[in-house]
């Protein structure tokens, strides 16, 4: 029989891996939480037209990466309908807030989630098919302040602390505006324009974006293709006042603040919603998928969907990165050995074990429990894995409450009366 493995793209994440996972998303919530943001989880699937509409047709997410169905109705009064696992998450939330009229409170929403995406890319390290994103949003109607530029800096500036505080140094942010609604057809007028002699030279995928979404060509990864790119107009050369403004609003705020940048004129990100800012944290210890996080301002998605004036700034962060970053600055994560491992001598203490196991983990220690079956020189290779210290129970400790206690790192054995285990084992006296 052929056995089954994880689908390609896919994995298992195991222990101690996990601890380091839970490391990450702890650190998320609480530098968060500071900034008073609040959780949302959004469905693993929506409607295929939300991506569609908001992370644009032609982006390779949306034309080439998505996993879609047709869901068949299962009742007359339902219709089939197309739906997607959700490559990202900012549409949700986006959706989300039009729902429930986040509009009507009249603040600022402050948005942040955890959870896996789905992209059908070709796997590498650092590059999945699920993978997951820690992600935040800031949200809300202009008279709220969503368009300030002090928005975006203390965004940058948050996740700055974000990966100080997680221990990840010796990464760059580069940021670029790519400019407002007003700017847009100004500069891709300008593109279509420089691309007519260029582009039969060009990709497939690059002639038809050419075509239907100029803004596209600059996501093209094919080697040949760069030179053309890099001669093509930059859309920081098309901003108007009010743009140049914001952006040197930004900029401003960050060297007031002591976050370094630098600015990447091609920085556009291949998601068709931003406007103005847009920024990406990379870190040279990834290897080709260099990218911890991105994201950008997006003024016009909202209206995209249907719903109010409501401009935002977010980013989303490859959680699978983070974690490689922290292996690799750690080496392997050793899996901590618990507190103590209790080994009964015969099955008949087996009850009286687990009952001394409860008490020790009631208190707050990590415990292992061993078996009665097991002959002494076994609990020992056991426990010396598993633990700090083995504390032996066989009928004589049972009786006398007064329990034998070895610590494998000194090699010292000791007695130690049953109401004065816990102490011992938290001040680590034995
Ligand atoms: P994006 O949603 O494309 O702006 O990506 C934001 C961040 O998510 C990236 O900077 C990566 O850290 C992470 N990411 C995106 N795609 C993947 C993937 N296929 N596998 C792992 N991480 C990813």
């Amino acid at each position: 029989m052929t056995l089954l493995k994880a689908v390609r793209g896919t994995r298992d994440l195991l222990p101690p891996e996990t601890e380091l996972w839970n490391r990450v998303e702890a650190t998320a919530r609480r530098v968060f939480a500071r900034y008073h943001f609040g959780e949302i989880r959004t469905p693993i699937f929506e409607d295929t037209s939300l991506f569609a509409r908001s992370v644009g047709e032609e982006t390779d997410i949306v034309s080439k990466e998505m996993y879609t169905w047709e869901d068949r109705a299962r009742a007359q009064s339902e219709k089939s309908q197309s739906l997607t696992l959700r490559p990202e998450n900012t549409a949700g939330v986006v959706r989300a807030y039009i729902e429930h009229k986040l509009d009507a409170t009249g603040l600022l929403q402050k948005l942040f989630y955890i959870g896996p995406q789905f992209r059908r890319e070709r796997p590498q390290k650092g590059r999945y098919r699920q993978f997951w994103q820690i992600g935040a949003e800031v949200i809300g109607p202009p008279s709220a302040g969503s368009e300030s530029p002090l928005r975006d800096a203390e965004v940058l500036e948050m996740l700055a602390s974000f990966l100080n505080e997680l221990g990840i140094t010796g990464w760059s942010l580069a940021l670029n505006s790519v400019g407002s609604s007003a700017d847009r057809p100004r500069y891709i007028a300008a593109l279509r324009e420089a691309l007519k002699d260029k582009v039969p030279q060009m990709c497939a995928d690059c002639q038809r974006r050419a075509e239907t979404n100029p803004l596209r060509v600059l996501d093209c990864k094919v080697p040949e293709d760069q030179p053309v790119i890099e001669t093509l107009p930059r859309i920081a050369d098309y901003l108007d006042d009010a743009s140049k403004a914001h952006f040197a609003a930004v900029l401003a705020a960050l060297d007031a603040c002591g976050v370094a940048y630098t600015i990447n004129p091609r920085l556009v990100r291949g998601l068709d919603y931003y406007t103005r800012t847009t920024f990406e944290f990379t870190h040279g210890g990834l290897g080709a998928q260099n990218a911890l996080l991105g994201g950008g301002r997006y003024d016009g998605l909202s209206e995209m969907l249907g719903g109010p004036k409501a401009p935002g700034i977010g980013f989303a962060m490859g959680l699978d990165r983070l974690v490689l970053m922290l292996q690799a600055a750690q080496g392997e994560a050793a899996s901590a050995l618990s507190d103590a491992y209790i080994a009964p001598l015969s099955e008949a203490q087996n009850a009286a074990a687990l009952e001394l196991a409860r008490e020790l983990r009631r208190a707050g220690l990590r415990v292992e429990l061993g078996d009665g079956s097991f002959r002494l020189k076994k609990s020992f290779e056991m426990g010396n894995k598993l633990a700090r210290v083995i504390v032996l129970l066989g009928e004589d400790e049972q009786r006398s409450g007064i329990l034998t206690v070895k610590d494998f790192a000194s090699g010292e054995q000791k007695k130690v009366a049953r109401a004065e285990l816990v102490k011992a084992l938290r001040k680590q006296e034995i």
